[in-house]
Formats: structure tokens, C-alpha cells, sequence
């Protein structure tokens, strides 16, 4: 199958997405593809009035639908038919997100399509056998724990990965039995707007799912200020995470799932399988040129090895293949805008005049688009912002280590703890490093999410609140109610 495409031949879905039609936005964003530059489209901007619109069309169709009502297996049967429809169509959701975002099209149709679909299909499953307790009481009682849906639940998405991150928020939430509305990244809103449309064509009821596009200040603002939308579920950085938690507390209180961001260590101990840790820790931080939460951006690695590592380090970086997200052979991604690329650069170029080495890259590629070279740091500072900030970029710092207590001193983070990872052929070892590292996410000889989406993700310390992806995930989109019945005769 020939993928690669002309990105300037792709109809973009128009506006925001509300009862299951398109409505027109009024003002716009200016958007930019990451991969030329070029000025492509505009992102219009939900203002409180429209939002108001989606949450009202939200609680209509979860009422007069019946969804939360009806037999759950009507849920998990829709659901399927939708992921079904995920993969016929995939072609065309990774072409609309291959042309705003930094997912290279060969990348998009073998993992995040599918990887949604699965989600989607994962969920659904969830609908008519998770249920409520019966708990032990004493037997003139009967006591249960009944759970039941939020009713509309808000939910905000980053631009990394456009549509897992849609799947993340959507299965759980509708399989919950609630209704949605989802507000994309501005940058990167096209999938997930096709992605509500495929759900209505597969019978999901029009209204459950309404995607309101806008920025953070205007339409996220609103949406989680709303009375009406009973829980938030957000993934972005950890300062729109703080000010969403502010906004709550101004404006009233409700629950809250929060997946932030991270600054995550990867350990590696002499005895390691070196080319193994080698491939894990490179992919890390070269898959969406390390745009990515769990990106493992610190490596920890003993001494002895310090030098093979970092020679098979560098190799893998000297075989990228950068290129434009719309054509096939590329690989290596682009940064998501001239803004982050900057950003990146100024941590690169201060680690370096405050005396860090850099092994590779520490510039832009020298082709169009927002490309940056992957980079390797090393003789960084603790306290560099190299080390301590989130980059969200193509840089990894390496750090020498004498053992395990030096390993585990430098791997904690002040205020990060999403995921880690450690390379090692000692199962002792693996266990006793793992129970002491504060991270929400351990990996352990691999450094990835593999397709088992039974396991939650979610960050300890300011790396978030809450899980995605899990049992837990489901649960968190429906709340508890404490049922005691007296059965004793009072007669
Ligand atoms: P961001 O925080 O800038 O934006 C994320 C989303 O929040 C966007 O839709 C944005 O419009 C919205 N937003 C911003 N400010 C808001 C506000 N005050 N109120 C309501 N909504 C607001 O993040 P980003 O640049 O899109 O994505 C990168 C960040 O996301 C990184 O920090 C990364 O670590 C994090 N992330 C975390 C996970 C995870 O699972 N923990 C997964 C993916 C990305």
C-alpha cells in the first residue's frame, strides 16, 4: 500500500464538531504544518457561549438516547462497530493527523490507528462486566456499592500523540455509559474530529461525543469552569495542569484526572544487555523526536559501560531518517512549532556554555520544517535545565554513576516521577531498584508502553493525578453511591 500523499490535496474537516454535525467556527488560530512551515489552515476558537451549546446538546442526547441506561452490552456493540470502522478508515484519520501533527504516516497506520482501535475495542468491553458490590453487612441489611456515570465528562487533549491521546479520554469515558466533550490541542484538532464523525456513522447516538475546538485560555477554560460538565479528564504539560486545578477551585468542585508531564531517568547497570538498552534508550527519545511524556530523557549508566553505551548511542542517532510526515519513508519527526524548537535550542546552547559536552546535535537540520538533530549531552550538571526541565525534544543527557545509591540519587526528580526505566540481567537487583524509584510507570529491559492496555499510566509527584488506560481508567469515569437497605421487620 502506497501511504505517502500530497499534503495540500487533503479536505480538512471544518469546524467544531456538535450533535453530530459540523458547526462553523468564528475566529481562528493560524496553523502551521511542522514539517515545511506552511500555512495551512486556521483553528477556530470556542468561546464560553458555544461550549455552553456542546454541554447543553451533551446532556440532551444522554438523556433522550437512553446510553447510560440501556443494556451495556448495546454500548460495548456500538463501540466495536466504531474501532471497526477506526481501521477501515485508517488511511484517512492518519492523513489528517500526518498533516498537522509530527507522526510520520507509516508510523500513524501501524501504531496509533490501530493502537486506537484496540483501545476503543478494550473498553467496550468493560461496559457489561465491570458492575457494582454487594458488601458484607450483617443480615438484616443488605449493603451494595452502586456506580453509575458522571453524566458529561470534559476532556482536554495534548498535541503528541493526537488520537491515542482522543482513545485515552473517549473509551473509557463513553463505555462508562457518559457523554463528552473533547477539546483537542490547537494545533493538532483534524483526527479527532474525524474521529467523533466515525463514531456517529457507527451508531453512537449524535450529541454523546462533541469535540469543541479552541485554545487553553478560552475554550479549556470554559470547559472546566463549567457547572454542567461533571468531571475533567486532562493530559498537557504540568503548568496547564496547575492552572486547570485553580479554575476548579475557583469555580466550584469537581473530580479531575490529570496526566502531566515528566523528566523520566533510565538506568543502566553494568551488567545490562548493552545493545538492548542501547535500541530502548535510543527509540525513547527518537520516536517523535522525544515529544512524548514517558520520553526517557535521562540516561544514568554505570561507569565501566559509560563508553559502549554512548558509542551505540550515537550510531543510532547518526541512522535517522528525517523527512515530512506525509511521506512514507520518513521516520524521525519534526518538532511541533518554530516556538518549541526555539525553546529546545536555548536549553541545548545554555547546558553547553555552563560546560556540558555535546556528543551530537545541538542544532537544527538543515532542511525545511521544524526538524532539530538528535542530541546527546554529556557532563551535565544535576541542576542543569537540561537534567531538570521537560525538553520535549531530541535530547538525551547522560550521567555517569559509581552504583546503586548514585544511581538512585540522581534518577529521583524534584518534582517529576511519570515513568523510569532500568537496564539490568539481576533480578534482585530489578526488584529491590524498582519498589525505591518514584515513578508511576517502571519498565524494566525495555523502555515502552507494550499494546497490554490493562496496565494504567499515570505520574507520581507532579507528573499527575489519576490513571488512563486501565481498569482504573473505567472506573474513574463513574462515581460510587453507598446503598444500605434495612431488611428487618419493624412492625
Ligand atoms: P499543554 O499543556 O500546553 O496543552 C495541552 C492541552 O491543554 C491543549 O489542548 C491546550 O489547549 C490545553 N490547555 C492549555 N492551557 C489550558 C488551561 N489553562 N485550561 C484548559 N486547557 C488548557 O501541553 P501540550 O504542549 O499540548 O503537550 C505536551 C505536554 O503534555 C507535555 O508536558 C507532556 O509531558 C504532556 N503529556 C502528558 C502525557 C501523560 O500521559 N502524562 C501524555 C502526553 C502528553
Amino acid at each position: 500500500m502506497a501511504l505517502s500523499f500530497d499534503p495540500d490535496t487533503i479536505a480538512l474537516p471544518k469546524g467544531h464538531f456538535i450533535g453530530g454535525r459540523y458547526v462553523d467556527g468564528k475566529d481562528g488560530l493560524p496553523m502551521r504544518r511542522p514539517s515545511d512551515a506552511v500555512a495551512y489552515a486556521d483553528c477556530p476558537i470556542a468561546d464560553a457561549e458555544l461550549v455552553d451549546q456542546a454541554v447543553s446538546v451533551a446532556k440532551t442526547a444522554l438523556r433522550q438516547s437512553g446510553w447510560s441506561i440501556r443494556r451495556p452490552r448495546e454500548r460495548t456493540n456500538a463501540m466495536h462497530r466504531w474501532a471497526d470502522l477506526i481501521e477501515a478508515e485508517g488511511e484517512t484519520l492518519a492523513r489528517l493527523e500526518a498533516v498537522s501533527s509530527t507522526r510520520p504516516i507509516g508510523q500513524l497506520i501501524q501504531g496509533d490507528v490501530a493502537v486506537t482501535a484496540e483501545q476503543i475495542r478494550f473498553f467496550a468491553e468493560f461496559a457489561d462486566k465491570e458492575g457494582s458490590d454487594l458488601v458484607p453487612t450483617d443480615d438484616a441489611s443488605l449493603g451494595m456499592i452502586m456506580t453509575e456515570p458522571y453524566g458529561v465528562v470534559g476532556a482536554i487533549t495534548p498535541w503528541n500523540f493526537p488520537l491515542s491521546m482522543a482513545g485515552w479520554k473517549l473509551g473509557p469515558a463513553l463505555a462508562a455509559g457518559n457523554a463528552i466533550v473533547l477539546k483537542p490541542s490547537e494545533m493538532t484538532p483534524f483526527s479527532t474530529l474525524y474521529l467523533a464523525e466515525l463514531a456517529i456513522r457507527a451508531g453512537i447516538p449524535s450529541g454523546l461525543i462533541n469535540i469543541v475546538l479552541g485554545d487553553g485560555q478560552t475554550t479549556g477554560q470554559a470547559m472546566t469552569g463549567h457547572p454542567d460538565i461533571a468531571k475533567i479528564s486532562f493530559t498537557g504539560s504540568t503548568a496547564a495542569g496547575s492552572a486547570i486545578m485553580a479554575n476548579i477551585a475557583r469555580t466550584g468542585v469537581k473530580p479531575m484526572t490529570l496526566e502531566l508531564g515528566g523528566k523520566s531517568p533510565q538506568i543502566v547497570f553494568a551488567d545490562a544487555d548493552l545493545t538492548l538498552a542501547a535500541n530502548a534508550i535510543a527509540n525513547s527519545i527518537l520516536v517523535n523526536a522525544g515529544q512524548a511524556c514517558v520520553a526517557g530523557s535521562r540516561v544514568i549508566v554505570e561507569k565501566s559501560v559509560m563508553e559502549p553505551l554512548v558509542a551505540a548511542l550515537l550510531a543510532r542517532m547518526a541512522a535517522i531518517r528525517p523527512g515530512p510526515t506525509w511521506d512514507e519513508t520518513s521516520s524521525y519527526s519534526p518538532v511541533i512549532s518554530e516556538r518549541q524548537i526555539a525553546r529546545v535550542d536555548t536549553i541545548v546552547q545554555a547546558a553547553r556554555q555552563a560546560g556540558a559536552e555535546c556528543l551530537t546535535g545541538g542544532r537544527c537540520l538543515e532542511r525545511e520544517g521544524y526538524f532539530y538533530a538528535p542530541t546527546l549531552l554529556s557532563n551535565v550538571d544535576q541542576v542543569s535545565p537540561a537534567v531538570t526541565e521537560e525538553i520535549f525534544g531530541p535530547v538525551l543527557t547522560v550521567q555517569c554513576c559509581a552504583d546503586e545509591e548514585e544511581a538512585l540519587a540522581l534518577a529521583d526528580h524534584p518534582t517529576y516521577g511519570l515513568a523510569a526505566g532500568l537496564f539490568t540481567r539481576d533480578l534482585n537487583r530489578a526488584i529491590c531498584v524498582t519498589r525505591r524509584l518514584q515513578a508511576g510507570t517502571v519498565w524494566v529491559n525495555r523502555y515502552s508502553r507494550s499494546r497490554d492496555h490493562i496496565l494504567p499510566t499515570g505520574g507520581y509527584k507532579r507528573s499527575g493525578i489519576g490513571k488512563d488506560l486501565g481498569r482504573e481508567a473505567y472506573q474513574a469515569n463513574r462515581k460510587s453511591k453507598s446503598v444500605l437497605i434495612n431488611l428487618q421487620d419493624q412492625t
